[in-house]
């Protein structure tokens, strides 16, 4: 009896979990969505100025300091950038 009470709790435990892993999964989808749409569209709009900035750039990693043609948000080494200075104000946009 108490064995069948434990899995009822364990067993509602879950039910009660399951949206929460929903509404997580949901949050990870919008958030990586603006730098999704970033990497399909090739273009960054400045939230300050808006400025349209490509991406697919002359620019200079971070990381391995190597200069190049490409998109501005990865590199060769592996480094993938989360943010990069609008072309035109110059404000660091995250992404
Ligand atoms: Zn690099
Ligand atoms: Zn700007």
């Amino acid at each position: 009896m108490n064995s069948i009470a434990r899995g009822i709790g364990v067993a509602l435990l879950y039910v009660i979990a399951a949206p929460t892993y929903v509404v997580i999964a949901l949050i990870n989808v919008i958030r990586s969505a603006p730098a999704a749409r970033a990497i399909r569209t090739g273009i960054v709009v400045c939230p300050h100025c808006r400025a349209e900035n490509d991406l697919d750039v002359k620019a200079t990693c971070p990381r391995c300091c190597r200069t190049d043609y490409g998109n501005r948000l990865r590199c060769r080494c592996g480094n993938e950038a989360s943010s990069f200075d609008c072309d035109h104000c110059g404000t660091t946009i995250d992404l």
